[in-house]
C-alpha cells in the first residue's frame, strides 16, 4: 500500500483533552492522515474543529453514525481506513462495533467498554469481521517498558515473585466535577464512567502494564476502594493485592485523592535473582537491580554492547539518539505506528512482525473490563480473594 492510512475520528474537538494527544501521535511518523470527523457532542464545535483541522466541511459529520454509513458508501479510494474513538467511556462500545461492521478497523480509548458483556462483543465483533482493534494504554509504548518486558522474558530476573504498580494522581482531591471541569464530570458520573471512577480511569492502565510487562496474567485479587471526597459518586482511590499465575504476588495502588501527584505511574518487578524499576516521569530510564551487583541505569537509544544490547523491541520505538528526551507523545505514536504497520500488514496480505504487532488489542480490553468488575465484586462482597474470570 504506497499511501497513508487514513483517519476518522469520534470525538477529540475543541472541547476535548486527549484527542489532540492522538492526533500528534497518529501523524508523527507520517503513515496516516486526518481525513474526516464527528467531533463532537456539540454540533457547532464538531464543525469549527473541522475547520481548524483543515477537514473538508462535507466529510465532518453530525454524529458517527453518519459519518461510518457516509464513509462506508464513499469509492474505495477515499474513505476513512479506520476510526479513533475519543469519547467518554460510555461511548465506546457503540461506535467501535459499527465501524467494524461496516469494515472499519478501529484505535479506541481505555477503559474499552463500560461493561464486560460490551467488551466481549467487541471481542467477537472482531473475531467474526477480522479488523484490527487498537486499544491505548499509552504507557505500553515506551522503549523501555519494552526493554523491561524483554529482560524478563529473557530469564534476566529469574522466576518472578513481587509485582508492583503505582498510578498516583491528585487532580480529583477537591470535587472537581463540579467545579466546571467537563472532563471530571463525566468521570466522576456512574452512567457515562462505568463501575469505578479510579479503576475505569487510571486503574486499568496499572493492571496493563503489569501485566504487559510481567508476561503474567492476574489470576485473583483482594481489593479496597475508597471514596474520600464528599459528594462524589464513585471512588477516587483504591488499592488491590493481586496474585498472578507463576505464583507471583502483587501490589497495585491507583488513586486520585493523592494530593499533588501528576502522572506518577511507576513499576517495579522483583525476580529470584534481581529486580527493575520504571517510571513514567523518568521515562527514559530504566534501573536494574540485581542481587550482589551495583544498580545499573539503562538508557533509551544506546547501542550497548552484548550483553547489556537492548532488545529489538525497544529500538524499534525509539525514535531520537541517546540523550534526546522522548516521552509520552513518543510512546502514544509507537502505538499508532505498530498498529498502522499492522493494518497496513495485513492489507498487503503480509504477516506482521511481532515488533509491529506489539500494540494493545481488544484482548486486553477485555482483561481492563473483567479487572474493573472484579475489584468492585471484591470490594462490595465478603469473600476474601475473588477469582479473575475472562
Ligand atoms: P473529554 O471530555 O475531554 O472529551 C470528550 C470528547 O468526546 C469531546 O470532544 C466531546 O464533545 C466528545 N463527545 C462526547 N459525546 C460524543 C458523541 N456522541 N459523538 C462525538 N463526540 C462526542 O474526554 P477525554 O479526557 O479526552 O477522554 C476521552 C477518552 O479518552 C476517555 O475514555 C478517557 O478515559 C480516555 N483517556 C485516555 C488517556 C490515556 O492515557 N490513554 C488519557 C486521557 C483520556
Amino acid at each position: 500500500m504506497k499511501r497513508k492510512l487514513r483517519m476518522g475520528m469520534v470525538g477529540g474537538g475543541n472541547d476535548a483533552f486527549i484527542g489532540a494527544v492522538h492526533r500528534i501521535a497518529a501523524f508523527m511518523d507520517g503513515k496516516i492522515e486526518l481525513v474526516c470527523g464527528a467531533f463532537s457532542i456539540d454540533p457547532q464545535i464538531s464543525k469549527q474543529s473541522g475547520e481548524d483541522l483543515f477537514v473538508a466541511p462535507e466529510r465532518v459529520y453530525l454524529n458517527y453514525e453518519e459519518m461510518i454509513e457516509k464513509e462506508s458508501l464513499l469509492p474505495e479510494g477515499e474513505r476513512m481506513d479506520f476510526v479513533t474513538i475519543v469519547t467518554p467511556n460510555f461511548l465506546h462500545f457503540a461506535p467501535a462495533k459499527l465501524a467494524m461492521e461496516k469494515g472499519f478497523d478501529v484505535v479506541v480509548e481505555k477503559p474499552m467498554t463500560v461493561s464486560v458483556e460490551e467488551a466481549k462483543e467487541l471481542q467477537a465483533t472482531v473475531e467474526r469481521t477480522g479488523r484490527t482493534l487498537c486499544l491505548t494504554h499509552t504507557y505500553s509504548g515506551y522503549p523501555m517498558v519494552k526493554q523491561a518486558k524483554a529482560m524478563i522474558k529473557e530469564g534476566h530476573f529469574g522466576k518472578i515473585r513481587k509485582i508492583v504498580v503505582e498510578y498516583p494522581q491528585g487532580w480529583l482531591s477537591r470535587l472537581t466535577e463540579r467545579e466546571g471541569n467537563a472532563g471530571a464530570a463525566w468521570r466522576a458520573d456512574p452512567k457515562r464512567s462505568g463501575k469505578s471512577l479510579v479503576m475505569g480511569d487510571i486503574g486499568t492502565h496499572a493492571a496493563h502494564l503489569a501485566e504487559y510487562v510481567s508476561g503474567l496474567k492476574i489470576q485473583e485479587l483482594c481489593a479496597d476502594l475508597t471514596t474520600f471526597v464528599e459528594g462524589r459518586l464513585l471512588d477516587d482511590d483504591g488499592s488491590v493485592l493481586l496474585r498472578f499465575e507463576n505464583g507471583a504476588k502483587g501490589v497495585l495502588m491507583a488513586s486520585q485523592i493523592s494530593a499533588g501527584e501528576e502522572n506518577a505511574v511507576r513499576i517495579r518487578i522483583y525476580g529470584e535473582k534481581g529486580g527493575l524499576e520504571w517510571a513514567n516521569e523518568d521515562p527514559n530510564n530504566l534501573i536494574i537491580k540485581m542481587l550482589d551487583q551495583p544498580r545499573q541505569l539503562y538508557r533509551t537509544g544506546n547501542a550497548y554492547a552484548a550483553p547489556y544490547t537492548l532488545s529489538s523491541f525497544a529500538t524499534h520505538n525509539t525514535r531520537v539518539p541517546a540523550g534526546h528526551p522522548e516521552g509520552l507523545l513518543e510512546s502514544f505514536a509507537n502505538i499508532y505506528r505498530n498498529f498502522a504497520s499492522t493494518v497496513t500488514a495485513k492489507r498487503e496480505g503480509r504477516t506482521p512482525t511481532p515488533e509491529e504487532q506489539d500494540f494493545p488489542t481488544v484482548y486486553d480490553g477485555v482483561r481492563g473490563m473483567a479487572f474493573i468488575d472484579t475489584v468492585v465484586k471484591n470490594n462490595e462482597g465478603t469473600e476474601k480473594w475473588t477469582k479473575f474470570v475472562v
